[in-house]
C-alpha cells in the first residue's frame, strides 16, 4: 500500500439499535468494556474462571518473551471435561448437545450424557491404538457427531488433533500429515455431499502412503460405500470403539499444553500450522459464545454452518459451545440439497434462535431468491451472526429483513485462524450496529487501524488493521517454525500483531475492514478497497454479488475490473453494464468507476467460499490463470474466460 491511506469512500447511515428485552435481559453488558479497560489481565482473569479447573492459575500473562505468550501458564484443566464432563455433574446430563442433520434427512439427537460416553469411548480407543499425550491425531471427516467426539477424545487424552477438511485432496492431507508428524488418522467412508455418497478413506489411504509416521486409520461407517482396507492398519470406529468402557478419567493438562493444529488454507505459499493451546483458548472461545452470541443454553438453540474444518468449527461448533453447555444444530450438507430452502427447513424444524454464517452463503441465498426463506417459519431466530469475509451492507439487509424479519441484531465478527476466537464484534444488547462494519474491539481486546509507519490513524482515516495486546486465544505459534511466526505476524509494525487486512475508522471511531491487504487497489495515486466497490455494486438492486480486482493500466496504475452475478430473474440486457458503472460512481464518487463489467455465472471461490480476486487478476490482465488447486470448483474459470473477448 501507498503512503496514501485507503480512500475513505462509502458512506453508510443506517443505524439500528439493540431490541429493548434483549439488551434488558443481555449476558454483557456496556460494563464490560469499562472493567476491562479499567483492568484488562483482570478481565480475562474473571473470564478464565467461568471455566472448571483442576489447578486455578495464579499467573494471568508471561509476556516476558514476545512474541511468545503464555496465558494462565501455572493453571491446569482438561479441555474436554470442561466441554463435556462439568455439564453432566451439572445435572445437565439430559439437555441435548447436538441436533444432528444428515444431508439425506436422517437424524441424531445427542445429550451431554452421550457425548460423555461417546467421547469417553474414544478417548479410550484413541488409547488401545497407542495415542498418547502429545501425540497429534489428523481428523479428516465429513461433518457428523463423530467428528466431534473425535476432536474432543483427542483434548481428552491431550493429543493435539489437525482437523483436514474433507474437501482437501489427497496432496493436501499429505502434507499436513507430514509437518504434524500425525500418529493416527481418523476418517469415514465417506460423507454426503450435494445429494449423493462422496469418498473420503480413497484421499486417505493415498495420503498416508506417501508419509511413515501414521500407524493406525480408524475409520467411521457413515455411507456404507465400499472401501479399500489395509489390514494392521486400518481400524473400524464400530468396531474398535463401541466395545470400549463407557467411563474415561480426563486428566488436567498444563494450560498451554497444545490443543489443535489448523493450517489455515494456503492461499499463498506453504500452508502454516496455526498452533492453539488449552486454558487461553478455551477462556476466550467460551466467553465471546457467551458474550457475542447472548447464549441463553437453557432455551437457546444455536447454529453456526461453518465445516468443522475450519476455525469457525472448532470455536464455534466445538469448544465455545460445549464449554457453554450449548443445544445446537449440527447439518452434514450443502444448503442447497435436497432444495435451496434447506437451510430455512432446518431452522424451522429444530427452533433455531441464534444462527451463524458467511457472507457467501447469504449472497448465495440472495440470488436465489426472497421467495425460498419465505417459506418457511423462521421466528424463532432472535440473533444473526456472519464471518469469513467483510460483508456488503446490502447483504447484511437482506440478511436482517429476510431472515431476521427485520428486528434481530447482526453481529459481524472479525477474526481469524490465527486470532483462535472472536476479537472484533458488536455486542449484541449493547451496540448500536451499522450494516457492513464490525465495529468494536471486545472487551479486552486492543486493536486499531496504523498508517505504513505504524502510527494510529485518526478516525476517519485508513491503513491497517493491527492487535495492539496479546490477547487469550492467540495462536502461540506456526507449527515448527517461530521464525516465521516473528516474520509473519509480528515484524511489519514493530510489537504490534499484524492482521494482514485494510481497515478504517469512521467519524465514530468504528472499525470497518476492508479485505486482505493484497486486495487493494491502487488507482490514480488513491488506494481503494475492493470491498467498497463491490459493495457499491451489490447495493444494485440486479447485483447478488461482485468481485473486484485491480489489472494494470498504463494510465491509472491499477484499473477497477468487477465480475458481478446477477441476482435471480435479472437479466443481461443492453445498457445494464452501463448502468452499473454509473451506479458504483454515483455511491462511492468518479475515481471507484469500474472500467470494466463482467456478468459471470459463477466467482471462483476457496472451499471455505472466500472469492480468489488473485485468480481473477490474472484474467483482467490477460494472463494464464494460476494455481486453481485450492478451489471449490475448478470449471468456474473456464466459464469465466469463456465469457471474455479473447483480446481486450
Ligand atoms: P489464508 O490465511 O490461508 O489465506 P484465510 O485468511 O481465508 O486463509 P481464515 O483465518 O479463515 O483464513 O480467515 C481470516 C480472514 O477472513 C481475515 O483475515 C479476514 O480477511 C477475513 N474475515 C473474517 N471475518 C471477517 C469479517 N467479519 N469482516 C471482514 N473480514 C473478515
Ligand atoms: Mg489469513
Amino acid at each position: 500500500m501507498s503512503n496514501e491511506s485507503l480512500a475513505n469512500l462509502l458512506k453508510e447511515e443506517r443505524r439500528f439499535a439493540p431490541p429493548a428485552e434483549l439488551a434488558a435481559n443481555a449476558n454483557v453488558t456496556a460494563a464490560a468494556y469499562e472493567q476491562a479497560k479499567a483492568d484488562r489481565l483482570g478481565f480475562w482473569a474473571a473470564q478464565a474462571r467461568r471455566l472448571s479447573w483442576a489447578k486455578e492459575p495464579t499467573e494471568t500473562l508471561d509476556w516476558s518473551n514476545p512474541p511468545f505468550a503464555k496465558w494462565f501458564k501455572d493453571g491446569e484443566l482438561n479441555v474436554a471435561y470442561n466441554c463435556v464432563d462439568r455439564h453432566v455433574e451439572a445435572g445437565l446430563g439430559d439437555r441435548t448437545a447436538i441436533h444432528f442433520e444428515g444431508e439425506p434427512g436422517d437424524s441424531r439427537t445427542i445429550t451431554y450424557a452421550e457425548l460423555q460416553r461417546e467421547v469417553s469411548k474414544a478417548a479410550n480407543a484413541l488409547t488401545e491404538l497407542g495415542v498418547e499425550k502429545g501425540d497429534r491425531v489428523a481428523i479428516y471427516m465429513p461433518m457428523i457427531p463423530e467428528t466431534v467426539v473425535a476432536m474432543l477424545a483427542c483434548a481428552r487424552l491431550g493429543a493435539p488433533h489437525s482437523v483436514v477438511f474433507g474437501g482437501f485432496s489427497a496432496d493436501a492431507l499429505a502434507t499436513r500429515i507430514e509437518d504434524a508428524d500425525a500418529r493416527v488418522v481418523i476418517t469415514s467412508d465417506g460423507g454426503y455431499r450435494r445429494g449423493k455418497p462422496s469418498a473420503l478413506k480413497p484421499a486417505v489411504d493415498d495420503a498416508v502412503a506417501r508419509v511413515d509416521s501414521v500407524r493406525h486409520v480408524l475409520v467411521v461407517r457413515r455411507t456404507g460405500q465400499d472401501v479399500a482396507w489395509t489390514e494392521g492398519r486400518d481400524v473400524w470406529w464400530h468396531e474398535v470403539v463401541d466395545r470400549q468402557p463407557e467411563t474415561h478419567e480426563a486428566q488436567p493438562m498444563a494450560a498451554e499444553h497444545p490443543l489443535f493444529i489448523l493450517y489455515t488454507s494456503g492461499t499463498t505459499g506453504k500452508p502454516k500450522g496455526i498452533l492453539h493451546t488449552s486454558g487461553g483458548y478455551l477462556t476466550q472461545v467460551s466467553y465471546t459464545h457467551h458474550a457475542v452470541f447472548d447464549l441463553k443454553p437453557e432455551t437457546d438453540v444455536f447454529w453456526c454452518t461453518a465445516d468443522v474444518g475450519w476455525v469457525t468449527g472448532h470455536s464455534y461448533i466445538v469448544y465455545g459451545p460445549l464449554s457453554n453447555g450449548a443445544t445446537q444444530v449440527l447439518y452434514e450438507g450443502t444448503p442447497d440439497t435436497p432444495h435451496q430452502g434447506r437451510w430455512w427447513e432446518v431452522v424451522q424444524k429444530y427452533g433455531v434462535t441464534i444462527f451463524y454464517t458467511a457472507p457467501t452463503a447469504i449472497r448465495a441465498c440472495m440470488k436465489w431468491g426472497d421467495d425460498i426463506p419465505a417459506k418457511f417459519d423462521l421466528s424463532s431466530l432472535r440473533l444473526l451472526g456472519s464471518v469469513g469475509e467483510p460483508i456488503n451492507p446490502e447483504a447484511w439487509m437482506w440478511y436482517r429483513k429476510h431472515i431476521g424479519a427485520d428486528k434481530t441484531p447482526i453481529v459481524d465478527t472479525w477474526w481469524q485462524t490465527e486470532t483462535g476466537g472472536i476479537m472484533i464484534s458488536p455486542l449484541p444488547g449493547v451496540t448500536e450496529t451499522k450494516p457492513g462494519s464490525a465495529q468494536v474491539p471486545l472487551p479486552g481486546i486492543s486493536a486499531t487501524v496504523v498508517d505504513d509507519e505504524a502510527n494510529e490513524v485518526p478516525d476517519g482515516g485508513g491503513g491497517y488493521l493491527v492487535l495492539t495486546e496479546p490477547w487469550p486465544s492467540m495462536l502461540r505459534t506456526i507449527w515448527g517454525d517461530d521464525q516465521r511466526y516473528q516474520d509473519t505476524y509480528w515484524s511489519r509494525f514493530q510489537d504490534k500483531y499484524f492482521a494482514g487486512d485494510g481497515a478504517k475508522k469512521d467519524d465514530d471511531g468504528d472499525i470497518w475492514l476492508l479485505g486482505r491487504v493484497d486486495d487493494v487497489m491502487l488507482v490514480s495515486g488513491h488506494n481503494i478497497s475492493t470491498t467498497e466497490v463491490e459493495s457499491a455494486l451489490v447495493s444494485h438492486p440486479k447485483v447478488a454479488e461482485a468481485a473486484v480486482v485491480g489489472a494494470t493500466d498504463p494510465q491509472t496504475t491499477q484499473a477497477i475490473c468487477a465480475f458481478v452475478i446477477l441476482r435471480g430473474g435479472a437479466e443481461e440486457v443492453d445498457g445494464l453494464v452501463e448502468e452499473l458503472r454509473s451506479h458504483v460512481a454515483k455511491a462511492l464518487g468518479p475515481i471507484a468507476k469500474p472500467k470494466r463489467i463482467l456478468p459471470v455465472a459463477e466467482l471462483p471461490k476457496t472451499r471455505s467460499g472466500k472469492i480468489m480476486r488473485r485468480l481473477l487478476r490474472d484474467v483482467a490482465e490477460n494472463r494464464q490463470v494460476g494455481d486453481v488447486t485450492t478451489l471449490a470448483d475448478s470449471t468456474v474459470m473456464d466459464l469465466i474466460q469463456a465469457k471474455l473477448p479473447s483480446a481486450s
